[in-house]
């Protein structure tokens, strides 16, 4: 299907506007606080034998601030906190481990940040004896790490492979020296390079690059050199993000100065530039900001409709449970999602004086979270989805989706969205900037127009 609309980008962009990422149904602000532990416990205990796992571990540290940073993160040189969190996260994945009883297998795990790289080789390969001993892994599981290539060298590169990594996802996010300085981030090619030259001398071949479009002083021509720079890296995978820029939210953004940040417009297209630069080079797109090649294992899976979202972006095997360990860490459960503690002070209490997850928030699906948390996910992932098949599956009146569906006029006339009489909802793939707004349709929590700043813009 094609939009010939010489007006698309304008339609698109007058529908933008701040909205959820969709990492999640409901989306993370609406977690509440207090949430039972034993709530959570029980949802562990409940999982069946043989489930699926992916495992997700936060290292919260970073030498140096990018001004762009919307993560959970400590600024430090020192090693002290990082090493006593290293043995605190161990502390977290025992205690996990023995109340799973072994009963599961891992499929993923994924270290993220925060900037996992800031773990010396000691205290990564305990943590990975820790998962080892406690948690049965698949043959073919995907062990990734996302890699600030800053601090990668040969003898890292060599510990990671030795401990099981498979798959590695570089922060690059541009390679404009006016960019990267503006962001408090200069990291040259020949040190992406490196990094890269280390990583696969130690046989890990698995590469995903991760850009941000939207950055200051970013043009359609420095974007699309950087990507050429970036394509001789020989990646799998492509992530084209965003720049969510939240100053209210993020103290460290009113660093960059509002004047040189590109317009919504301009943000268009950078976005388009950059997905045709991937898609001319044999990416294949997936999702709204995911490329891959087309023998990638989420090109499979999007072809067989089983691709999944969620806090990692995106991902080839929809896991039965998510499993997050360290400060701020969110599972996801079959019954609900669970956030550990954002406090230091209380993770390290919980976890140094309890065996139950150090969790802090929560929440339990209720009335129609989870048909609306399905036809969500599937936009995002597949672009198309049977809203009326989902509903009714998931029990619920159809009249009930009268009030999406009078959101969704709007877009139908102006061709950014289809919806057959079946109830086959498609947002075409040359519209797919706007996908997040459409699926906000669905979204019973957000309010028509969002005065809480949660959110990021959605184009
Ligand atoms: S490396 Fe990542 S987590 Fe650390 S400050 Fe930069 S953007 Fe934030």
């Amino acid at each position: 299907m094609s939009i010939r609309n010489p007006d698309l980008k304008q339609k698109i962009l007058a529908y933008d506007r701040a909205v959820p990422r969709y990492t999640s149904y409901p989306a993370a602000p609406l977690f509440q606080p207090d949430f039972p532990v034993s709530t959570v416990t029980s949802w562990v205990d409940d999982l069946s034998q043989g489930s699926k796992l992916s495992l997700y571990v936060h290292i919260p540290f970073c030498p140096k601030l990018c001004h762009y940073c919307g993560c959970f993160t400590h600024i430090t040189s020192r090693y002290a906190p990082v090493e006593d969190y290293a043995h605190l996260i161990r502390r977290e994945i025992a205690s996990m481990g023995r109340r799973m009883q072994n009963r599961h297998i891992v499929t993923h795990l994924h270290f993220g940040g925060g900037s996992p790289t800031m773990l010396h080789e000691q205290d990564f390969r305990l943590i990975m004896d820790t998962f080892h001993e406690f948690f049965a892994f698949a043959d073919d599981a995907e062990i990734a790490v996302e890699v600030d290539p800053r601090h990668m060298n040969a003898s890292l590169a060599q510990c990671y492979a030795e401990s099981g990594v498979n798959r590695i996802s570089l922060g690059v996010q541009d390679f404009d020296d006016k960019v990267m300085e503006t962001v408090n981030r200069v990291q040259p090619f020949d040190v992406v390079y490196s990094a890269v030259q280390n990583l696969r001398a130690a046989g890990i071949t698995k590469f995903n690059l991760d850009f941000i479009y939207g950055l200051p002083y970013q043009t359609v021509r420095s974007l699309t050199r950087s990507m050429d720079y970036a394509l001789l890296l020989k990646p799998d995978r492509f992530a084209l993000y965003g720049y969510a820029h939240v100053p209210w939210k993020k103290k460290n953004m009113r660093l960059i100065p509002e004047d040189s940040l590109p317009s919504n417009a301009a943000r268009y297209d950078l976005f388009n530039t950059g997905a045709q630069v991937l898609e001319d080079s044999g990416f294949r797109p997936i999702g709204i900001d995911h490329f891959v090649k087309n023998i990638d294992d989420m090109a499979e899976a999007q072809d067989a409709g089983t691709l999944g979202r969620n806090f990692q972006g995106y991902t080839n095997v929809a896991p039965d449970a998510l499993i997050g360990f360290g400060v701020s860490a969110i599972s996801q459960y079959p019954q609900g999602f669970a956030q550990n503690t954002t406090a230091s002070h209380d993770y390290q209490e919980a976890v140094l004086h309890s065996d139950a997850p150090p969790v802090a928030k929560g929440y339990t699906y209720k009335g129609e979270d989870l048909a609306r948390k399905e036809i969500i996910e599937r936009l995002m992932c597949d672009l198309h989805v049977n809203i009326r098949e989902v509903w009714t599956r998931h029990g619920h009146d159809l009249s009930k989706l009268d009030a999406c569906q009078s959101l969704l006029v709007p877009f139908i006339e102006d061709g950014l969205a289809v919806l057959d009489q079946n109830g086959l909802l498609t947002v075409p793939r040359e519209a797919r900037q706007v996908v997040r707004i459409v699926a906000s349709c669905f979204d019973e929590y957000l309010p028509p127009v969002d005065t809480t700043q949660r959110h990021s813009m959605a184009v």
